[in-house]
Parts: C-alpha cells; structure tokens; sequence
C-alpha cells in the first residue's frame, strides 16, 4: 500500500468508527488564538464555555478587548484552568498585537507565502508551529495537517517516525513524514485532524492505550505489532 493510501486507510477506518466530525465551531483566525488561550488545561466542554463567555460579555475583536477591565477578563479564564490572571493578560496581550501590529487585519497575513504567514502567527502567545498550522489550516489558507498533541501520538505509535525526544523533533519527523501523501483539500485535511484527535482521546490515550477496546487500526499500527502483541502471549 502507498503511503498516500494508507494515511486514507487510516482515516476512513476512524470515520466509520467515530463517524464524520462535526465541522469545528470556531474559524475565524483572531478567535481560534483566543479560544486556545482562554483557557488552560480544561476540558473542551470548558473551554468552550469560557470562550462563549468572552464572546456575549467582551467580544472577540481586538478593541473590545482592550476596552475590558483585567478583572473582568479574569473572571472569564477562571472558568477554565490554572493562572486565570497570566490568561487575562495574554488576552489583553493578544488584541493589542491584533489591533497595533496587524492593524485589525489579520486574513491579510494568511495569505502571504506559508512561511511568513506562520512567522506572524506565532507572533501572538501560546501559538508554535502546530498553533499556526491548525490557524492556516482551520481558516483555508493553507493546505497543512496541522497535529495536536493526540493525533501526533497516534501517528508516531502508527510507525509514521520514530517518537524523539523533543515534542517539536517529533512534530516535524511526522510532518516530514506526511508530506505529499496528504489529501488536497480542506474538508479531508480537517476531518483527518479532528480524528486523529478523538482517536487519541479516546482509544489512543497517552498512558495506556486501549488498543483492543475496538481499535481498527491494530493491523496497521507498530506500536501493537511491536510492543502491545507480544506482551500478551
Ligand atoms: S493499536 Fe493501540 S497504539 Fe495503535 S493506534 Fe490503536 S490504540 Fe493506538
């Protein structure tokens, strides 16, 4: 099997088994930063709400921002995690370089080559290489598989390259690895991610995974044929 096919494989096997993700909620650029940073540590039905919080009390352009008291913008990250203050402030943070060095303009900066427009992104708090793939991929910009933590660990355990001992050497081996075997178009790129994501969250789980709690993917998979297989005879 291709490489091409198989990343294919891979994912229409999670999709009959988890069925077709719902579209992400949030796709504006500005609000996919601020929906990371509203919250730390928390659920996602935490974060959610936190971030539907700031939506009806502040808003999410730059200069509704600026105008919110800290206290208020506190009240809002404490729904959701540890060090509701720093998170206050790195919004703050946020909608000033919005609004001062990007001038309220930030679908501009996506559109410049792949490289400056992540440059830009990481810019603001809390966004690296897999923050600004996930912005360029959510807002159409750019044809990347942006991976979180749980999609990188299911790609690494799959056999797509050797886990490092760095998150950010992992993250560009399997990228490296991806390249040119991805679908060319945003709807499979994203489905794809949101997968991987909830393979990784609920199958695929960082300390122990379930790999024959009904995982599909176990013929395929080198850390089941490798380490999981042999320690159950
Ligand atoms: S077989 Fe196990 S390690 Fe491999 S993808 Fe499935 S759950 Fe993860």
């Amino acid at each position: 099997m291709s490489k091409k096919n198989r990343f294919s494989a891979i994912i229409q096997k999670l999709k009959k088994l988890y069925g077709r993700p719902a579209p992400p909620a949030v796709t504006d650029p500005l609000e996919i930063i601020l929906f990371e940073n509203v919250a730390y540590l928390a659920d996602d039905d935490k974060r959610a709400a936190a971030f539907a919080a700031l939506k009806k009390k502040v808003g999410t352009k730059p200069q509704e921002i600026l105008k919110a008291p800290l206290k208020q913008l506190e009240e809002i990250t404490r729904m959701a995690g540890i060090v509701p203050e720093l998170r206050a402030q790195r919004l703050r943070q946020i909608a000033e370089l919005a609004h001062y060095i990007f001038k309220d303009d930030l679908g501009s900066e996506l559109n410049k080559p792949l490289p400056q427009a992540k440059k830009s992104l990481k810019r603001f708090p809390s966004v690296g290489d897999p923050g600004a793939e996930k912005i360029l991929m959510l807002t159409r910009s750019h044809l990347v598989l942006a991976l979180e933590s749980n999609g990188l660990r299911v790609l690494l355990r799959l056999g797509f390259a050797d886990e490092q001992k760095s998150y950010s050497a992992s993250y560009r081996l399997v990228q490296a690895a991806l390249a040119g075997e991805l679908p060319s178009d945003y709807d499979a790129l994203i489905e794809a991610h949101q997968l991987l994501r909830q393979h990784g969250q609920e199958l695929c789980k960082r300390t122990r995974p379930l790999c024959e709690g009904g995982c599909p993917l176990t013929a395929d998979c080198a850390y089941f044929q490798k380490l999981a297989k042999p320690a159950r005879v």
